[in-house]
This record gives C-alpha cells, structure tokens and sequence, in this order.
C-alpha cells in the first residue's frame, strides 16, 4: 500500500460572534457562561471547524454545502450534524486517524474543559479519545478575538481514505 494514495489531511478554521447570555455550547459541550455563539445551527465554532477539516480531508462537500442555511438546519445541533458527516465518511470507507484542534479565546478557559472536549468529539465520531487533541490559546488581548467579539477555532484532520474513493 502507498501512503501517498490513501493518507489525507484537512485543515479548517472557523469563527463566530458572542452574543449576550449564555450558556455557550462548544465541541458538543453546554458551558456556563454568560455568552453564546451567533450563526447557523448551535453556533458551535469547534465542531464546525473539525468537521470542516474531516470533510476537506475525505474531499467531501463543505459543511455550508452539506448542511445549507436552510430553515430545517437553523436550530440543528452540531452534535447531530457531526454525527452525519461520520455517516458519510463511513458510506465512503474513510477512517479518522487523527485530529487536532485549537480554540482561540480570550474567555472561557479551555484548559480545564480539555478532557471533556476530547471526548465529546471523539463520541461524535466514534473514534477513540485519543485520536483527537483539543488545547486552548488566547491573543493576549489583542484583535478582536483577544477583545471578547467572538471565538476562532481551528482544526486538522488526518484521514485514511477508502480503497474506492
Ligand atoms: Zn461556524
């Protein structure tokens, strides 16, 4: 077997808003905060950019493709459309070997949340919890994610694609 012709990465970024009033849902967990995401869906900024990277690195659709601003989509849980895009990896024979993700924020604090981010992603694509890193940063104050405006997430997948595919 050839790497070469069976090995993909993807990479993705994403970023949202805050807005007033919490709880904040990110990678899949309800945080007690007192801001939540603007956007599409639960506004979950982690799980988008790790399904953006998963799907880039299987050449699937992007996520704004996949899952359009359409109305069935407005209040649909990151959760449940991570959940789908495993489905169409697995239709496809595509396996995740690996995943990492970085959340830039200047609040909450994503050390302590680490463990429990890992394994939400981790169960949203059945894969084992240590397949997938999270780890936080902040722009110590600077720009606009370093002033509270919102939360910028980045992830990159390692795949193993299908002998069809
Ligand atoms: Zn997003």
């Amino acid at each position: 077997m050839s790497l070469t012709e069976h090995v993909a990465v993807g990479l993705s970024v994403d970023a949202h808003k805050f807005k007033e009033g919490g709880p904040l849902v990110l990678g899949g967990i309800t945080i007690d905060f007192d801001k939540s995401m603007e956007g599409h869906s639960d506004g979950d900024v982690l799980m988008h950019a790790v399904m953006d990277a998963v799907l880039s690195a299987a050449d699937l659709p992007d996520l704004g493709e996949l899952f359009p601003g359409i109305d069935e989509n407005l209040d649909r849980s990151s959760v449940d459309m991570a959940k789908e895009v495993a489905r169409h990896l697995s239709v496809q024979g595509t396996r995740i070997l690996s995943l990492d993700s970085v959340v830039i924020a200047q609040a909450p604090k994503i050390s302590p949340l680490r463990d429990k981010l890992r394994q939400s992603i981790a169960d949203c694509f059945d894969i084992p919890k240590d397949r997938v890193n999270v780890k936080g940063k902040t722009f110590d104050h600077m720009g606009p994610i370093g002033n509270l405006e919102g939360i910028e997430a980045r992830a990159v997948a390692l795949v193993e694609r299908g002998a069809t595919s």
